[in-house]
């Protein structure tokens, strides 16, 4: 469990020399404690401490990772039950289901589609994060030529999955530098599954036939040199699944209990009764608390909301996303071109942004600091008035841009035109109080 700021506190060298920029080894501490600042800052403290220090800040869910680079399946490293306590660190992989008897064309189509579920979204990629491949012919070369393919294709990451731990190893083997999850492990192939996956650095997913089975193999399959596992809970459907995912976080955090200490998957089409209902537990395991979720359905419409749910709920929400304060061009604005403010709050901007490149009307977006905040959020708590807007233009440059003086502010602070007008000195326009408005305004009314 984590360690308070005053345990920590004890651990430091307390000479409060200043090194680490704080004044004080207690303010380090505390700092540390939120995990605000790095051990690493405090150039002092003993090598003792220091292992003690870095084993209790080790997150109570180990890291495992599948696939290779930046686009690698990172699970686990949650460090809290509920996102108002912190963030949660590592989005949940989403990877689509196929299986390994699909003929070799159907298996291209498939590769190919999944590859294009990927969009932008409030200027972050999204994207479905590989292929779990299913030994349904039970064949080992089948499965092997196959899990070469899906390596080679358009997909980012493979989950191999089998029952016949001799399957599983040949295919991993083929595959082993794009390293694949082997799914999986149970009380009775473990033995063969964790030297291989010991031996050759792979991540290993366990199943048992209950939690208490599963934590009994863990340590075993540890002894084996496996570092990286992901756990399979053993409930069948929704509800007991959410059971079980719900309990091993808490065992895992809250009681720190090393054994179930790993992330999971599931598979959302266990249960579901249509596809509707898959996109729902899906969305139910994305929250709370599966490291990769499984889908035997890939059509954009089905993934897309799932991939944007995840996005929200993987973001700080204590540091909402937000955009570089700048002048933003849209189109190939010129010294005439219309210019709008909005706040830097990345759903506000990128909202305003669709909108102004939907209306064909080539123009400047001033995106002013305000913290991430929304229009009306920022305006209430005085992140985004006359001053923040006068400086921001002066920061971007703006008057040398357009040869008028005319800004276009957001319908809903219409209230600060008159502020705005004697601090910039531009005439303001008031805009639409919805961006789905701009189009109409920039083409009628903008002059
Ligand atoms: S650098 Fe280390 S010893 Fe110095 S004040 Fe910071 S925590 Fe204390």
């Amino acid at each position: 469990m984590a360690l308070t700021g005053i345990a920590i506190y004890k651990l430091l060298p307390k000479t409060n020399c200043k090194k680490c920029g704080f004044p004080t080894c207690l303010a380090f501490a505390m700092q540390l404690a939120q995990k605000k600042v790095e051990l690493s800052k405090c150039p002092d403290v003993s090598e003792e401490a220091k292992q003690m220090l870095e084993g209790a800040a080790a997150p109570p869910i180990k890291l495992a990772t599948v696939g290779v680079g930046e686009d690698a399946i990172k699970a686990g490293e949650e460090t809290v039950l509920f996102r108002h306590e912190d963030k949660f660190t590592n989005p949940c992989g989403i990877v689509i289901k196929l299986t390994d008897n699909l003929d070799e064309a159907a298996l291209n189509e498939r590769l190919e589609q999944i590859g294009k579920l990927h969009w932008t979204r409030v200027g972050m990629e999204i994207f479905v994060n590989g292929v779990a491949l299913v030994n349904a012919s039970g064949d080992a070369g089948t499965f092997k030529a196959a899990a070469q393919k899906v390596a080679g294709g358009p997909a980012k990451n493979v989950v191999l999955v089998s029952e016949n731990a001799d399957n599983l190893i040949a295919a991993a083997e083929a595959i082993k530098d794009s390293r694949p999850l082997l799914h999986g492990a149970n009380k009775d192939n473990f033995q063969k599954l964790g030297e291989f996956c010991g031996k050759n650095k792979l991540p290993l997913a366990v199943s048992g036939e209950s939690l208490e089975e599963i934590a009994e193999l863990t340590p075993k399959l540890k002894e084996l040199g496996v570092d990286e596992m992901v756990i399979v809970p053993a409930g069948k459907g929704v509800k007991e699944c959410m059971h079980e995912l719900t309990k091993l976080r808490r065992m895992a955090i809250k009681k720190a209990f090393r054994p179930v200490g790993y992330p999971t998957i599931v598979d959302a089409s266990v249960g579901a009764a249509d596809e509707l209902e898959q996109i729902a537990n899906a969305g139910i395991y994305a929250a709370k608390y599966a490291g990769i979720v499984m889908l035997d359905i890939s059509e954009a419409w089905q993934v897309l909301p799932l991939l944007t749910m995840r996005q929200n709920i993987y973001t700080n929400p204590q540091k909402p996303i937000q955009v570089d304060q700048k002048l933003y061009e849209v189109g190939e604005p010129d010294e005439n071109s219309p210019v709008m403010f909005t706040t830097n709050f990345s759903l506000t901007y990128f909202s305003v942004e669709g909108e102004v490149e939907a209306s064909r009307v080539p123009s400047y977006i001033l995106a002013v600091d305000t913290e991430g905040l929304s229009v009306l959020t920022a305006y209430s708590g005085d992140k985004l008035n006359e001053k923040t807007v006068a400086k921001a233009i002066a920061a971007t440059g703006l008057e040398g841009k357009v040869k008028h003086r005319k800004l276009i502010i957001p319908g809903l602070v219409a209230v600060m035109s008159g502020k705005l007008e004697e601090e910039t000195g531009w005439e303001i326009l008031v805009g639409p109080k919805e961006a789905s408005y701009i189009p109409k305004y920039l083409k009628e009314i903008w002059k």
